[in-house]
């Protein structure tokens, strides 16, 4: 067998013509336009990366650019009080802090002072146990993306046997819960997991979030399964996956490359995040 690829770029990029539709409509229904307010702090180069192609994206689908820049010398005091006047403005439908912030603040204090119908990151200790209980809410954007790929793909995740490979609170275990949420059936593997092939091997939907270049080899991998690499490894060879793509493919029936998978995906959900979070505000 050889896997068809997942092709996020393409999913992803319908997902913000999706959004752009779904915002035009929305402002044209006499609604505020929705806004997202990203949170810079300091001049980490990534981060300013990040930062942009985010601002960027939102423009493109019709959503104000309401970025904020703070110093990098900045107190944790400062933060605080964008924050809550963010929080507080009827124009910010979102708010995004990119992390890491400078390491004279808690990062985790200050996401977690992110009113939940505005996290449109979907990490605060409110979202979380939202999607814990099962409760609706904003759920965080890479997880998202992955369950939107399965879904663009008509997977059955129903009664599936999934195994997440990874127990982080970005991605591994909001996907589990996710993919719990839709009835998998889910196993949680991670660094003390004893036989990670046997466990692996089980699954009919594999999804590798672990940061090891090519850990997931033929031998993970169940014939047939859908394999999604959220991985992304900064190698000699150029970026690679959690999982060797090329003796993979041989073996899974859908595989999503790196980059090019689930990497387009998060903007395109974060995006979907500040639409819904406008919606949710205007309740
Ligand atoms: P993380 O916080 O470092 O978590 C990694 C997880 O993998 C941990 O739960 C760890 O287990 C587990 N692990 C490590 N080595 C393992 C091994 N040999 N066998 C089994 N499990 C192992 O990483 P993360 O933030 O979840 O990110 C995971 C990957 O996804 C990274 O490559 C990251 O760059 C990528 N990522 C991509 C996107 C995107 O596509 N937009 C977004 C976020 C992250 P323990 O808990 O036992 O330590």
């Amino acid at each position: 067998m050889t896997a068809a690829i997942i092709d996020g770029k393409v999913v992803g990029a319908k997902v913000r013509a999706a959004v752009a539709a779904d915002v035009a409509a929305w402002v044209a229904a006499g609604n505020r336009q929705p806004g997202l307010a990203t949170v810079l702090v300091g001049d980490d180069p990534a981060s300013a990366v990040y930062v942009a192609s985010k601002r960027k994206a939102c423009v493109e689908a019709g959503i104000a650019d309401l970025h904020q820049h703070l110093p990098g010398d900045s107190s944790q005091e400062a933060v605080v009080e964008l924050i809550q006047q963010l929080a507080a403005d009827p124009a910010v439908s979102g708010i995004l802090l990119q992390l890491p912030v400078p390491k004279q603040m808690h990062g985790s204090e200050l996401t977690a002072l992110i009113p939940a119908k505005k996290d449109v990151d979907g990490l605060t200790p409110v979202s979380a146990g939202l999607l814990a209980l099962g409760v609706p809410g904003l759920r965080p954007c890479t997880p998202s993306g992955v369950i939107e790929l399965l879904d663009h793909h008509g997977v059955q995740i129903e009664g599936a046997e999934a195994v997440v490979v990874g127990r982080s609170d970005l991605v591994g275990k909001p996907v589990a819960q996710m993919l719990l949420q839709r009835s998998a059936t889910v196993t949680i593997a991670h660094s003390r997991t004893r036989d990670l092939e046997g466990v692996c091997s089980r699954a009919d939907i594999l999804v590798a979030a672990v940061g090891v270049p090519r850990l997931l080899g033929a031998g993970h991998v169940k014939a047939g399964a859908v394999v999604i690499d959220v991985g992304i490894n900064r190698t000699d060879a150029g970026l690679v996956g959690d999982v060797d793509f090329e003796a993979v493919s041989a073996v899974a029936s859908l595989i999503t490359p790196v980059p090019g998978g689930v990497g387009p995906m998060t903007i395109a959900m974060l995006l979907r995040n500040t639409l819904i979070a406008a919606e949710l505000q205007a309740q």
